[in-house]
């Protein structure tokens, strides 16, 4: 008995010698392939290149016809040829993800062109504006050559949009008017940043007379596709309604979930209702404490709504709205170094900086990610100041990002949210999981970490911090029913404003520009909760499947090992491991 058992665990240990060794051959080849197939896919989308910082192709400027889709579709079916000829079992987790990852867009790819045709539909596709501008502002090469490249692309700007007149069937109104507004806002790139950048070369005159009359050209261009969209005759235009059946097949594209739409619906209804009871309870507790014997308002909502405003008022002073943002983060740091949540890499400290000049404007913070060909890359958080702004603007403003939501702004951009994400994945490199990064898990992760934080004791679980942070989230729950209820259940303009002003309060102005980002994107505004829902799911199996051994501390960087990847993979994974 005894020999026998030896033999079988010699056995087994033969067995996995040699299929480690075919899976480290499979993982040689399938490594070879995404290399190969990054430089193929880089000719097709040549402005999509540009724009993550492989510059190879920044002198092409496709056209968007039908022979450019059938060039596509061709790509896109030699391609997913080409990846069958890997088997999945063989390949390593890290690149079976991968594996996902290219199946999943080149499908995608396939879809648009032939199901959901956008290019006929969505006028607002056509644009030159940003490559250019793209190409112009960054200074990743010497100005000289840079502007070798658009003189080149720029001919073929007329060819550009006739061909995008040629595929215009049935805009939808708004897609309409938005691509109207958005040509004439390229034209400036044109007009005047183009020009101001000649004048910084020195060129011979006839050299010069050639760039101006090509420019004048494409300025042309823009102006008569404009023209064209403002004359349209569009009898039968489409809704921008994407309605259910488009809805469920763009969903599983983009979000990758392991949950359908109506799913994560009812999810987020259910997360409504108990924030909404959870924010009563608070209101209900610190009412006293700000009304003294005044009676509350006679509904739930409405009482709650009056405590949030009031709270609101505790906002920093506006002159020193980015010196706070600063100070914030070394405390960050050390109440999750503190807490043992995850684990900060000292050598990787965030770089702080003043807004740039080109994002003047745009108060509060973001992060900026280098992309995955940017050798020495830094990402940098960017606070911005009210500079400029009027009295009015500036308060409300500064009461939206109060003293309580300014902290849980930080955690998501920053710590331990988008910018601790972004260290992680750069562990695990991976160019597939870089192009092709799943925005629900990046969204999801920023989203979850702000409840991390307060669930560990940030902010000392004072009431006000809690009932700031769930109208915060309320926020995300409700980008989710509204994108889901606007493009599969018909609901209108009322219903959204009453649900985003009366059930998220947030102010008019937000609410209604929440309503124009609906009608002309679908699916995106679903990523912040549904990330967010699919990570704290996979937390309780994780939870349950350790039992005594569970740490929050190993859920977090486990999780996070795998890079950008759609939740559900890194769910696989994380529940099959030992
Ligand atoms: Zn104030
Ligand atoms: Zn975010």
């Amino acid at each position: 008995m005894k020999e026998f058992m030896l033999l079988l665990t010699a056995c087994i240990g033969y067995f996995n010698m040699t299929f480690a060794a075919a899976t480290a051959k499979a993982d040689v080849n399938f490594d070879m392939y995404k290399k190969a197939f990054t430089e193929r896919l880089w000719k097709i989308y040549p402005e999509w290149a540009s724009s993550i910082g492989y510059h190879k192709y920044d002198a092409i400027l496709v056209i968007p016809n039908k022979a450019n889709r059938e060039k596509e579709l061709l790509f896109t079916k030699e391609e997913l040829k080409r990846l069958n000829h890997f088997s999945l079992d063989s390949l390593s987790d890290l690149n079976k993800i991968d594996f996902h990852l290219i199946d999943n867009f080149l499908k995608s790819s396939i879809w648009q062109i032939n199901t959901l045709k956008g290019y006929e539909w969505n006028p607002s596709m056509y644009n030159v504006g940003e490559s250019f501008a793209y190409i112009l502002n960054e200074n990743y090469a010497p100005l000289s050559k840079r502007i070798n490249s658009i003189y080149s692309k720029l001919k073929n700007v007329p060819a550009y949009y006739e061909a995008a007149k040629v595929n215009i069937k049935n805009p939808s109104n708004e897609h309409l008017q938005l691509a109207i507004q958005q040509n004439e806002g390229a034209l400036s790139v044109f007009e005047n940043d183009f020009i101001d950048s000649l004048k910084e070369l020195s060129l011979t005159p006839e050299l010069k007379k050639e760039y101006f009359k090509r420019n004048d050209t494409a300025i042309a261009a823009i102006k008569s596709y404009i023209k064209f969209l403002q004359d349209f005759k569009n009898e039968h235009p489409r809704s921008f309604r994407l309605g259910s059946e488009l809805y469920a097949e763009k969903f599983n594209y983009e979000i990758q979930s392991q949950y359908s739409v109506q799913e994560i619906y009812e999810a987020a209804e259910k997360r409504k209702d108990y924030l909404h009871t959870e924010m009563f309870k608070l209101t209900t507790q610190l009412w006293p404490k700000y009304f003294g014997n005044t009676p509350m308002p006679p509904t739930q909502l409405s009482a709650i709504k009056r405590m949030i405003d009031t709270i609101s008022v505790q906002h920093v002073e506006r002159a020193n709205f980015q010196t706070e943002i600063e100070k914030q983060l070394p405390a960050l740091i050390k109440f999750v170094r503190e807490k043992n949540l995850l684990y900060l890499d000292p050598n990787k400290p965030l770089k702080v900086r003043k807004e740039p000049g080109y994002m003047a404007g745009v108060a509060g913070a973001s992060m900026s990610s280098p992309g995955p060909y940017e050798k020495n890359g830094i990402a940098y958080y960017n606070v911005g100041s009210l500079a400029g702004w009027s009295d009015e603007k500036a308060e409300s403003y500064l009461r939206e990002y109060n003293k309580y939501v300014l902290q849980i702004l930080n955690i998501h951009e920053a710590i331990p949210g988008h910018y601790v994400q972004l260290v992680y994945s750069n562990k695990a490199p991976s160019i597939i999981k870089s192009i092709l990064s799943n925005g629900a898990m990046i969204e999801g992760w920023a989203v979850y970490s702000e409840l991390m934080m307060l669930e560990n004791g940030y902010g000392n679980n004072e009431p006000e911090m809690w009932l700031l942070y769930y109208k915060w989230n309320l926020r995300s729950v409700c980008n989710t029913i509204l994108d889901i209820s606007v493009h599969t259940k018909n609901e209108s303009k009322d219903e959204a404003l009453d649900l985003l002003m009366n059930q998220a309060f947030q102010q008019k102005t937000e609410a209604e520009g929440k309503w124009h980002r609906v009608q002309v994107t679908s699916v995106q505004l679903t990523s912040y909760f549904t990330g967010f829902y699919e990570i704290t799911k996979l937390r309780e199996a994780y939870k349950k499947k350790m039992g005594n051994a569970y740490k929050l501390k190993n859920f977090n960087e486990q999780f996070l090992s795998y890079g950008s990847s759609p939740v559900k993979y890194i769910r696989q994974i994380l529940l099959s491991k030992n």
